[in-house]
């Protein structure tokens, strides 16, 4: 299938006007992480979602030795402090996190419950039984956090619905036919629907058509926080919130310090740092941090949800390169997100007044797909950091010096769900079982690089002004 405008080229293009820049200037790269070493700051979480935030647990007061260090409070640590706990009863955990559980993208996101990898959604990898199996493990992992959900008596709101990739233009209908196809001769049970099954279910007529994945769903993404921080604490992982990891010293015994003055030691660390990861100074070369705006209404009323008509409720997002998505909530809520995400210099916090026309996008993004909804403002309005890869592949495996620091990162906006199957292979890395997944792409998967600050910037930049301009 040929390759059109997407997510995945604009930052393969992002990376060559960067890396373009790079080849004339090769010592600024090497030198760059000394001039501008980035900073290690937390904007706090304005999400709808953070209103469900648990209850915090004190910050770390004293030096500690464990067996594992987990650094991030998100799901990927939550879920690897949690299976490693329960692979490892006898093991000390200890995870720390920079504010609040669920400060991070997991407590921000656009909830919706995704199977399969961002590289290979709706783009077939070179061996399609590999993506059955993908698809097959994610799918299963929604079916544990159904179960983890039942098990700490938290109700996440997790929907199975579906989920939808609805499709802009007839190239789109085009591909998502020929990939449907495919996909279903490797045995994955994914759907095309036509202009008018799409109509009917989301209640709008703009779109040409449908990629629908029965087993997709959405999600109270900070619940889901609740629920793994509940399981990893039950298991006996300890949790200690506001606490700032400012730097690691490598050895067979690890030592993370903290910006409260204390540390820990530990043989295993867990980078589960997400998008902040290169703050740290790891897979500063790997990943682009970007930011995304979303947006929530108040609750709608009856009559509102009668006239924009989305019975089945299930989440979708649009085919093109600067995709919305939508998801409606157990209340009656609409969020929207996506558009045109920002970089910001050196993985830099949000600028307020971007954020203002981002939000003036989603309203009209919004009254454009439900013309019912004119006049209905935003009762909450956020941003939150993905971790771009360049070709939108993540990566689970283990590097540093010693070998013992393990990561998943690269979720690229589609961690919700992949995240815990992340958690669970960290887990089992640790524990000395690389085995099952080493037929998985993912393991120790190499990202393509990413050249450091100035180009990162600028190749971010060009890129994104690109796809301004070009409207895809
Ligand atoms: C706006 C937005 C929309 C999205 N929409 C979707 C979606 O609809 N579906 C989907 O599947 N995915 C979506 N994603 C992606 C998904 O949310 C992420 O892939 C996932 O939450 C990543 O989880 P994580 O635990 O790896 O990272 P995070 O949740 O970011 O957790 C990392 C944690 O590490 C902590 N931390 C970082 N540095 C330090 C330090 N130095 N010391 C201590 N703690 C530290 C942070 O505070 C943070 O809590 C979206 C993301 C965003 C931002």
């Amino acid at each position: 299938m040929q390759e059109r405008p997407s997510r995945r080229s604009f930052l393969k293009k992002a990376a060559l006007a960067g890396s373009g820049v790079v080849l004339g200037a090769a010592g600024l790269n090497e030198l760059s992480p000394k001039i501008w070493p980035e900073p290690i700051v937390f904007e706090p979480n304005q999400s709808y979602w953070a209103k469900s935030q648990p209850p915090q647990n004190p910050p770390l007061a004293e030096d500690l030795t464990a067996d594992v260090v987990v650094l991030g409070g998100g799901f990927t640590g939550l879920s690897s402090a949690y299976f490693m706990r329960t692979l490892s009863p006898q093991k000390r955990v200890v995870l720390l996190e920079a504010k609040g559980c669920g400060n991070g993208a997991s407590g921000r996101n656009g909830a919706m419950v995704l199977n399969l990898t961002d590289d290979r959604y709706m783009q077939l990898g070179p061996d399609p039984a590999v993506d059955k199996r993908i698809y097959d493990l994610t799918a299963r992992n929604i079916q544990t956090l159904s179960k983890l959900s039942a098990i700490t008596g938290i109700d996440c709101e997790l929907e199975t619905n579906g989920a939808l990739q609805v499709l802009n233009t007839s190239d789109d209908v085009r591909d998502a036919q020929l990939y449907v196809q495919a996909a279903r001769s490797a045995g994955m049970p994914v759907e095309f629907w036509n202009k008018q099954e799409v109509a009917s279910a989301i209640g709008t007529g703009l779109y040409e058509g449908a990629f629908f994945d029965p087993n997709g769903g959405h999600i109270h993404p900070m619940k889901l926080v609740q629920v793994w921080k509940a399981a990893a604490q039950s298991a006996g992982a300890e949790i200690y919130e506001n606490t700032v990891v400012t730097h690691i010293e490598e050895g067979p015994q690890n030592l993370v310090h903290t910006m409260n003055g204390v540390s820990v030691k530990a043989k295993s660390l867990v980078l589960a740092t997400n998008a902040f990861t290169s703050r740290l100074g790891y897979f500063r070369n790997s990943i682009v941090p970007v930011h995304e705006y979303v947006a929530m209404t108040p609750p709608l009323s009856d009559q509102q949800v009668a006239q924009i008509g989305w019975p089945r409720r299930a989440p979708f997002n649009d085919s093109r390169t600067e995709v919305i998505y939508l998801g409606f909530t157990r209340d009656n809520r609409i969020h929207i997100g996506g558009g045109s995400p920002s970089y910001f210099f050196n993985n830099g916090v949000g600028d307020p007044n971007e954020s203002a026309r981002h939000y003036g996008y989603l309203q009209r993004e919004l009254v454009r797909l439900y013309p019912a909804l004119e006049g209905v403002e935003f009762e909450a309005m956020w941003s939150g950091i993905v971790d771009w890869s360049l070709n939108e592949a993540p990566s689970v495996g283990r590097t540093g010096k010693y070998n013992n620091i393990f990561y998943g990162l690269g979720y690229s906006g589609h961690g919700v769900n992949l995240t815990s199957v992340f958690g669970r292979i960290i887990a089992d890395l640790e524990a000395g079982r690389e085995q099952a997944w080493k037929p998985f792409p993912f393991l120790n998967a190499s990202l393509d690089y990413i050249p450091n600050e100035p180009f990162r910037w600028l190749g971010a930049k060009t890129g994104l002004a690109w796809y301004r301009l070009t409207g895809t």
